[in-house]
């Protein structure tokens, strides 16, 4: 298998390769696929498997396809349950997207909000959120999720293991009900089940 068969783009394989990956991991070889398909998927996978990578690759050949919004609304929301994981993700969508034209930000607590705000302003495609300073900024009205495309909630199980339930349920109601959905979790309780029900519409289940 290699990162060509699977169908990404020139810039997404040229990003690739400068990061030195020479061939997909296992959940890389089955989550693309059917992600950029359209369909939603339900992954299984522990962090260190380039889920990572399973996620953020289609999804930025998803977007790069579709023309850009006029003020570049967000169209891509991945929520994570910890800042750290925030920035992580955040520095790989900036690495993959390196020859496209997009533009990402991330959003956490913990520190001011201003230079967060200043970098929505500018208009961002991707956005990677904590899910307390997302729902914080969206009630100052300083952030529109009406235009997202594709929803990804990684590492469901810690998601579900700090609490964050309730402000996950909110967030679902702030995003258009049309839209493609990837749900990352290592472990899979009756809780992410239901949680997944809730969530993804006849997802593809994949298992790293
Ligand atoms: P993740 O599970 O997404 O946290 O990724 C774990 C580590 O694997 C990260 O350091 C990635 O940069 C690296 N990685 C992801 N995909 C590949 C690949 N196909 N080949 C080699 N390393 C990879």
């Amino acid at each position: 298998m290699s990162f060509q068969s699977l169908g990404l783009s020139e810039a997404l394989l040229k990003a690739i390769s400068k990061k030195g990956y020479n061939t997909p991991s296992p959940i890389q070889s089955k989550a693309i696929p059917p992600v950029l398909e359209g369909r939603d998927v339900l992954a299984s996978a522990q962090t260190g498997t380039g889920k990572t990578a399973g996620f953020v690759l289609p999804m930025l050949q998803i977007l790069s396809q579709k023309e850009s919004l006029r003020n570049r609304p967000v169209r891509a929301l991945i929520l994570t349950p910890t800042r750290e994981l925030a920035a992580q993700v955040f520095a790989n969508v900036k690495e993959y997207g390196e020859f496209l034209d997009m533009r990402s930000a991330v959003i956490f607590g913990g520190v001011n909000q201003k230079s967060q705000v200043a970098k929505l302003r500018e208009g961002v495609d991707v956005l990677v959120a904590t899910p307390g300073r997302l729902i914080d900024l969206q009630n100052q009205g300083l952030l529109s999720l009406s235009k997202i495309d594709i929803f990804v909630l990684d590492e469901a199980d810690r998601m579900l293991d700090m609490g964050f339930l309730r402000d996950i349920e909110r967030i679902m109601k702030l995003i258009p009900s049309k839209r493609q959905n990837l749900m990352f979790s290592a472990t899979f309780s009756k809780d992410i089940k239901k949680l997944a029900h809730g969530i993804l519409n006849n997802p593809v289940q994949v298992e790293a």
